[in-house]
């Protein structure tokens, strides 16, 4: 029964691609492609070699105006259009050799403007600090504060070119090497053949037994590849030195703090307060131990669940709770919600060829798109909010702001996401039977674990290991994997007995070859908490969530919360975050203990 005057049925459950494009082979696409490659040139061809436009506010303000008209005319449109079509048909070559060249048709439009972000890097710093205070050039405050920043370690523009066209051989495709032959693995599960991905993706719906011996089997695969990975880690690793020491940054996580625009001061006390704080790890895995009944714990069992909660949602039901969740918190989020079910802005379900997961993915100039996989499970649901949380950020930056500041930072990109998932997971925990309850609440813990406390010993992982790189010339694989197991350890916590061969991980965790940017999982999360706690403290405060939504990346991350009462700069701030969890954990062993 639908009490809604709205019926479902008039939503979507494909997405509608042709509010991009007509179709694969719509003329428009190569338009668009030719457009941006002349406007691209058209600005080299003024600018590049000539340096007056640098010298004084109105000529720069000039060209700046300039540029921003580069931004609506890239080529992120046909490009995001292909990877669409390529992420529902991924058997589609034709697809994947048209991608591969808008790919590499855009690198070249790249690198035609790398002279401008050289030239403004190169400005005095005298004029710089002029030119921040420039009423003229105040549009383009922000962004210039960001290229004076990032011109500290920028290279010649020949070099600069040079490094992005060796980046491809020197990094990327070490990387995928790893990511095809992991691909390729598959191990035999009672008697049948599964592929690593997918046996990796059934570790925690097993029993104890099953979980642990399908977890042996999987590792088995990391350590048979762990040649490999080796020489790749050492490769990247010091490709990554040699470039942070021609670029002269100072610590191997500076040059991504500068590009997700966050502060080093916040990123290192976010890191040593959780560090400092993993007895809250160990607190619940305590509770977790005893909900699987086990005294002691393997390195798998932090996967486990504790039990599916039968209970189904429906592709229908997951839109009416959700729907419900956000009209409570402002009725224009479920209308925007909606407009993206009526239009075909969301591909709902499973099916053959389509990718797995589920992510949200848009461009200015053209409506943003959400994939999912629905299996009618509860963090179906939570999942439909997540990315619905990325959809509305996107929705509100790209109408709030100018071309320039449209697109936020990663840094903030977590916090949207994670506070509309904790939205609707507050209106379904209610309606649980007292058992489901704990399930719930187990599996959203058992996510902040691993978003907060997993992720920040990853990056005590990666910054030994770039230091010993570095000061040893290499590691071997046998070290990585003792190096790991120390990180992995310190956040797990008494319960758990790692063995030698857990440590080959590494091999598998493709967030390491994308260096410390799983600092901003536990940042996303640590702020989100804030901005539910200010919420539900004050709902008057909902003005300020919207206001975050449309900030876009018109400054950084640190002055778009401090512009909504969220001071993140304070001491304080991050142990405070931690409260949330802990209040959560205590809600938790008073269920189970
Ligand atoms: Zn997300």
């Amino acid at each position: 029964m639908n009490s809604n005057p709205k019926s479902n049925n008039s939503y979507k459950t494909q997405w509608d691609l042709s509010l991009i494009y007509s179709g694969l082979s719509d003329t428009q696409i190569e338009t668009d492609i030719t457009y941006a490659e002349s406007v691209y040139r058209a600005f080299a061809k003024k600018y590049s070699g000539k340096t007056d436009y640098l010298a004084s506010e109105e000529k720069l303000a000039k060209a700046l105006k300039e540029y921003v008209k580069l931004i609506d005319a890239s080529v992120s449109k046909p490009y995001i259009f292909f990877h669409f079509h390529h992420d529902l048909d991924s058997k589609n070559s034709k697809v994947e050799a048209k991608l591969n060249m808008i790919a590499e048709r855009a690198q070249k439009i790249g690198n035609l403007v790398v002279f401008f972000s050289v030239a403004l890097s190169k400005i005095p710093l005298s004029l710089q600090k002029k030119y921040l205070n420039s009423k003229v050039l105040a549009p383009y405050r922000y962004f210039l504060s960001c290229a004076f920043n990032q011109g500290k370690y920028m290279l010649s523009e020949a070099e600069e070119k040079i490094l992005n066209l060796e980046s491809l051989p020197a990094h990327t495709l070490w990387v995928q090497g790893g990511q095809k032959m992991l691909a390729g693995r598959t191990v035999v599960w009672k008697g049948k053949t599964i592929p690593l991905p997918e046996a990796l993706g059934m570790l925690s719906q097993l029993s104890t037994k099953d979980r642990r011996a399908l977890g042996n089997l999987c590792r088995d695969q990391f350590i048979a590849i762990s040649e490999y990975a080796e020489s790749e880690m050492n490769a990247v690793v010091t490709q990554k030195k040699i470039e942070d020491e021609l670029r002269g940054f100072s610590t191997p996580y500076a040059s991504t703090v500068l590009s997700y625009e966050n502060e080093t001061e916040t990123v290192e006390r976010l890191v040593s307060v959780v560090t400092k704080n993993f007895k809250i790890a160990h607190r619940f895995y305590k509770a977790k131990a005893k909900m699987l009944g086990l005294e002691k714990l393997e390195y798998v069992d932090r996967v486990a669940g504790i039990g599916a909660t039968k209970r189904e949602y429906t592709f229908e039901t997951s839109v009416e709770i959700v729907r419900t969740a956000f009209a409570k918190v402002d009725p224009i989020y479920a209308k925007v919600f909606e407009s993206f079910l009526e239009n075909g802005q969301i591909d709902v379900y499973p099916k053959e060829g389509k990718r797995g997961g589920a992510y949200c993915w848009g461009t200015p100039g053209m409506p943003t798109f959400v994939l999912l996989n629905h299996t009618n499970s509860f963090s179906s649901v939570t999942t439909m909010a997540h990315e619905m949380g990325h959809a509305l950020h996107s929705t509100f930056s790209f109408v709030g702001q100018p071309p320039l500041y449209r697109e936020y930072t990663i840094a903030t990109a977590e916090v949207a996401s994670t506070l509309f998932e904790n939205f609707v997971f507050e209106e379904i925990f209610p309606t649980l039977t007292a058992k489901e309850q704990i399930v719930a609440l187990h599996d959203r813990i058992n996510d902040s674990i691993q978003t907060i406390f997993r992720q920040i010993a990853c990056f005590n992982f990666e910054l030994e290991l770039h230091q010993t790189i570095r000061r040893e010339g290499m590691l071997p694989k046998e070290a990585m994997a003792k190096l790991m197991n120390k990180h992995m350890s310190a956040y797990l916590g008494p319960l758990f007995t790692l063995t030698d061969d857990d440590g080959y991980f590494f091999v598998n965790w493709s967030h390491i070859r994308n260096f410390f940017y799983v600092y901003t999982y536990a940042f996303g999360e640590l702020v989100s908490s804030a901005l539910y706690e200010m919420y539900t403290e004050n709902p008057e405060s909902r003005e300020k969530i919207k206001q975050f939504l449309s900030a876009g990346g018109s400054d950084s991350p640190e002055n778009i919360f401090a512009s909504i009462g969220i001071d993140v700069r304070n001491p304080e701030f991050f142990q405070k975050g931690l409260k949330k969890i802990e209040k959560d954990i205590a809600r938790l062993e008073t269920l189970v203990f």
